[in-house]
C-alpha cells in the first residue's frame, strides 16, 4: 500500500497517524508550521477521547502533564452553587478526563510518533495548496512560499483544522467559520487549588458574563497550579479566528468586577494572568460530504464546533479512530473512506448542533431565565437535581461518551 498523506500536524493528525503506526499502515505528516511553539491554553480530553489515547500508549503520559479533573460545578454569577456531579474516574469510567495544556497534548502526541515511526515522517514548513482525488497533494514551503515537490499517497487526510485549504478546495464557497455572537478570552493563572484543585467551574451566564475555570497542571512546590479560564461574553463585536490573538483585561473584566466568591475572588484572579487571548466562538455548519476520491476531511477541517462541552479534540480524536480502522479493514483506499464518513459524518453534525443548543452549559441559561437574573433561595426550588441530570445525560449521549457506551477498561487500566 503506499503511504497515508496526512496534511495538518495538529491533535487529529497526530492522533490518526499514531493509530494508523500501529496498525501497520505507513503514513506521513506534513504541518505547515515552519516550527512547534507552545500556543494555545487548555484543551480538555474526556473519557471517550481517552480510551483511544490509553489505546496508544500515551495516557500515563498525559495523566502526569495533566489534571485527572473529577468533578464539574456550576455556578450563577452571585456564586450559589447549581448543580455538582462526578466526572472520569471519579464517576465511574474506566478512563479519566484529562485537563491539560494544548502544547503538552501536542508534544506528547509527537514525541508518541516520532519515537514509534521516526523523525522523517512528520515534516514542519510543508503548508498544503491543494490536492488531486487520485492522492495528489501540493506543497509550498512555508515562509518563503517556493514549491515543494508534489506527494503521491494511498489517500489524502484533511486534519488541517479551521481554516482547513483542503475544506476550502472541495467547498469554495464555504467561506469563514460563523460567529455565534458570543466572543471568548482565554487564559491561564497559577493559582492555589480551587474547590479541591480538580473541578471544572461553569459561572455565570454569557449575556452578562460568564466563566470557565479548570487547573491544566500539577500543583507545584509554591502551593499553585496552572489554571485555565474562558471568558463568554455576548457581544456582536469579534476579530477573525487567530490562536496567537492577545486579550485585553479591560475588554472583559467589567461585568465581574464584584465576583468575590467564597471560593474564589474572579477578578483577583483574572488579574493575575500569565496569558490572556482572545477569539471569538465560531463553527461552521455540518458539511454533506467529507470524502472525494481519495480525499477526506477530518477534525477541526470536517466539523468546527463550539467549544461547549469539551469536544473539539475529542471528537477529532474518534474521527482518527474510525478512521484507521476503516482504512486497516480494506485496500480500497476510496472505500474506506466512504466507510468513515458513514461512522462520523451525522454522529460530529449532531455534536456540532447539540453544541449550539444544549451543551451542559445550557444548566447556566435555564437557571438564569427561571430566576430572573436574581440569587435564589433554594436550587431545589429553581430547577430539580433529576431536570439537570437529564440536561447533563443527554449530552453525554450526543458526543459518545456515556459510561455504558465505552464499556470497562483493561484490566490493567
Ligand atoms: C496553535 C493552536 C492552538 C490551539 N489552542 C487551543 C486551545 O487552547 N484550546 C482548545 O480547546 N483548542 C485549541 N486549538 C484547537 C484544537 O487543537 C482543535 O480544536 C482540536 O484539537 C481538533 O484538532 P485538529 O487536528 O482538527 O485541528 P488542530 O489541532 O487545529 O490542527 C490543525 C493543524 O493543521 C495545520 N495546518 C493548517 N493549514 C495547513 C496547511 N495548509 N498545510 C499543512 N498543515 C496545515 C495547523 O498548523 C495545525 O497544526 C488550537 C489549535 C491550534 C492550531
Amino acid at each position: 500500500m503506499e503511504e497515508v498523506l496526512v496534511v495538518g500536524g495538529g491533535i487529529g493528525g497526530l492522533t490518526l497517524a499514531l493509530m494508523l503506526h500501529r496498525r501497520g499502515i505507513s503514513c506521513r505528516v506534513f504541518e505547515a508550521a515552519p516550527e512547534l511553539k507552545p500556543l494555545g491554553v487548555g484543551i480538555n480530553l474526556l473519557p471517550h477521547a481517552m480510551k483511544e489515547l490509553d489505546a496508544v500508549g500515551v495516557q500515563e503520559h498525559l495523566a502526569g502533564l495533566g489534571v485527572l479533573t473529577s468533578e464539574a460545578a456550576f455556578f450563577n454569577r452571585f456564586g450559589q452553587l447549581i448543580y455538582e456531579e462526578k466526572l472520569g474516574r471519579a464517576a465511574g469510567y474506566g478512563w479519566p478526563q484529562i485537563s491539560i495544556h494544548r502544547a503538552d497534548l501536542h508534544r506528547v502526541l509527537l514525541d508518541a510518533f516520532v519515537a514509534a515511526a521516526g523523525a522523517e515522517r512528520y515534516r514542519l514548513g510543508w503548508q498544503c495548496v491543494g490536492a488531486e482525488p487520485d492522492g495528489t497533494v501540493r506543497f509550498r514551503r512555508a515562509g518563503d512560499g517556493a514549491e515543494l515537490p508534489a506527494q503521491k499517497g494511498h489517500c489524502v487526510i484533511a486534519a488541517d483544522g479551521i481554516h482547513s485549504t483542503l475544506r476550502k478546495q472541495l467547498y469554495p464557497d464555504d467561506g469563514e467559520p460563523i460567529y455565534s455572537g458570543v466572543n471568548m478570552w482565554r487564559g491561564v493563572t497559577r493559582w492555589q487549588p480551587i474547590l479541591g484543585g480538580a473541578a471544572m467551574i461553569r459561572c455565570g451566564w454569557f449575556t452578562h458574563a460568564k466563566i470557565v475555570i479548570y487547573p491544566i497542571s500539577p500543583v507545584e512546590g509554591d502551593g499553585r497550579q496552572k489554571v485555565n479560564w474562558v471568558v463568554e461574553i455576548k457581544t456582536p463585536r469579534y476579530e477573525r479566528w487567530n490562536w496567537a490573538r492577545p486579550g485585553r483585561l479591560e475588554d472583559f473584566i467589567g461585568p465581574m468586577q464584584d465576583w468575590h466568591f467564597d471560593w474564589l475572588d474572579v477578578p483577583e484572579f483574572l488579574r493575575q494572568a500569565e496569558i490572556a487571548l482572545e477569539y471569538p466562538m465560531v463553527d461552521k455548519d455540518p458539511l454533506p460530504r467529507w470524502s472525494f476520491g481519495r480525499i477526506t476531511l477530518l477534525g477541526d477541517a470536517a466539523h468546527p464546533m463550539y467549544p461547549r462541552g469539551s469536544n473539539g479534540a475529542g471528537q477529532a480524536i474518534l474521527d482518527a479512530r474510525a478512521l484507521a480502522d476503516c482504512l486497516a479493514a480494506t485496500a480500497d483506499p476510496e472505500a474506506a473512506l466512504r466507510d468513515y464518513e458513514a461512522l462520523r459524518r451525522e454522529a460530529t453534525a449532531k455534536v456540532v448542533r447539540t453544541n449550539r443548543t444544549t451543551p451542559p452549559d445550557v444548566i447556566l441559561g435555564e437557571v438564569h431565565k427561571r430566576t430572573g437574573d436574581k440569587p435564589f433561595a433554594s436550587i431545589d426550588a429553581v430547577i430539580s437535581r433529576a431536570e439537570l441530570v437529564a440536561i447533563t445525560d443527554a449530552y453525554k449521549r450526543v458526543a459518545g461518551y456515556e459510561k455504558a457506551q465505552l464499556g470497562p477498561a483493561k484490566p490493567d487500566g
